[in-house]
């Protein structure tokens, strides 16, 4: 219980009271530290949407919860980091100083409270049984990431749109930056359930070959196998069941108020789910958890009446939280270049990558200019229209070269796009269940 309490201090504090303790829901806080004072001035619609966010994900687990009273010790701040790590009646959440009063900012970390939250039913009351080892110096077994991290992604993500912090139409798009971010070329050699069995080092890999190597992409591959299995919930019952059936069952068991743990293996997960929808769920799980198609599983996406599709609209889910000034050119060149134009990360067999541009070196000039991401971004747009390749001078570890890439792509970024004459289910899933 120590372990599992942290304490949150600073000068600028603010703690704001979603519900009270004598409220139906229960006493549910944001305590908030900032860098400045104007920080701490979220605007009240944000304020009445987490309250929602509340009720909402409470509903999600048939209105039980495992914790006496829940707070979110929030640090806004550039110099502390940026991550959420869950605990069981708290969570322990920094990210940019301006990211609750500037709208955009708010908008691409709006799945960090909500996933946290989700954590306290979903890897803290029910815990994958390898991770409970009877003591932190043990080594944990981590197989069952994709429902820990998986399943708490798909759910933060999707009840940041229940609550309203995130519109439907933003849901999809995330949805969309999701695919794009695991559809590297690692996944031709490493199947997802490798990305959670490795997860201790794939956390902290870092510098590039992260679409060679993949990275932690049971997160984002997580939203969409889970979004895949909560489709075919509806589309099996004729929408009388959803996965949230499936929550209720397995996680919200119990008194409301009480703190315990129960442990699970993946055949009560299994188990559950055909309570929920007779299917043969341990086949639909191994066969994507073992994949090594190039393919991102889309199967939820297409049968919920979408496709993924890219164009040369902006998404703003395809940026960090806090933004970096770089750009995002995975769906084009298949790379991601810092505003100084070092390369963090080259996809191979990928345009840039395959015209011999690789990790760590930096971009000087693009078509004869010398860079900038404005004028990456304009060469990208003119490549469309131009026959020749795009002409990059770069510097590799103080040696220069001319590379030529052939590319008439333009900008491409990732959205979800309804399918002429197809049922929408996703609009259906994003609409909240207690208004
Ligand atoms: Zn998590």
């Amino acid at each position: 219980m120590l372990n599992d309490h942290p304490v949150l201090l600073g000068e600028h504090l603010r703690s704001i009271t979603l519900w009270p303790a004598e409220s139906a829901a229960g006493e549910h806080v944001i305590d908030v530290v900032a860098d400045s004072e104007w920080a701490l001035q979220f605007p009240p619609a944000r304020i009445e949407a987490y309250k929602r966010l509340v009720i909402e994900e409470r509903a999600v687990f048939g209105g039980v919860g495992h914790y006496r009273k829940y707070h979110w010790l929030l640090t806004l701040s550039d110099n502390l980091g940026s991550f959420g790590v869950e605990h069981h009646e708290c969570a322990d959440d920094r990210v940019a100083e301006n990211t609750f009063v500037d709208d955009n900012a708010a908008r691409r970390s709006s799945l960090l409270l909500p996933h946290e939250f989700f954590h306290s039913w979903n890897g803290k009351a029910r815990r994958p049984a390898g991770l409970v080892n009877g003591g932190y110096e043990k080594p944990m077994k981590d197989d069952l990431l994709w429902v820990y991290e998986g399943l708490t992604n798909y759910y933060g993500e999707l009840l940041a749109a229940r609550a309203g912090l995130i519109t439907a139409q933003e849901w999809f798009e995330e949805i969309a930056a999701d695919a794009m971010s695991v559809s590297g070329p690692g996944r031709t050699w490493r199947p997802l359930q490798d990305t959670a069995d490795s997860a201790t080092f794939l956390y902290t890999a870092g510098g590039g070959w992260g679409g060679w190597r993949r990275g932690v992409d049971f997160y984002n591959e997580g939203t969409l196998i889970w979004l895949e299995a909560d489709v075919t919930i509806r589309k099996a019952t004729n929408g009388r069941k959803t996965l949230d059936d499936f929550c209720a069952l397995f996680h919200g068991q119990g008194d409301n108020g009480t703190v315990w743990m129960k442990p699970y293996d993946v055949g009560e997960v299994y188990r559950t789910l055909n309570m929920v929808a007779p299917y043969d769920w341990q086949a639909f799980f191994e066969k994507r958890l073992r994949s090594k198609s190039a393919e991102v599983p889309l199967g939820g996406v297409e049968n919920g009446g979408f496709k993924l599709v890219y164009s040369d609209r902006a998404n703003i889910f395809t940026d960090p939280w806090a933004l970096d000034s770089g750009l995002n050119a995975y769906g084009s060149l298949g790379m991601h270049v810092a505003a100084d134009g070092t390369v963090d990360d080259a996809w191979p067999t990928r345009p840039a990558y395959a015209a011999g541009i690789a990790n760590g070196m930096k971009i000087v000039a693009v078509n004869g200019r010398k860079f900038s991401v404005d004028e990456l971004k304009r060469a990208l747009v003119a490549s469309k229209d131009s026959t020749k390749p795009l002409e990059f001078i770069v510097d590799n570890a103080g040696y220069f070269k001319v590379v030529a890439v052939d590319y008439h792509g333009g900008l491409r970024y990732p959205h979800l796009e309804l399918a002429s004459g197809a049922t929408d289910v996703l609009t259906s899933i994003a609409a909240p269940r207690t208004r």
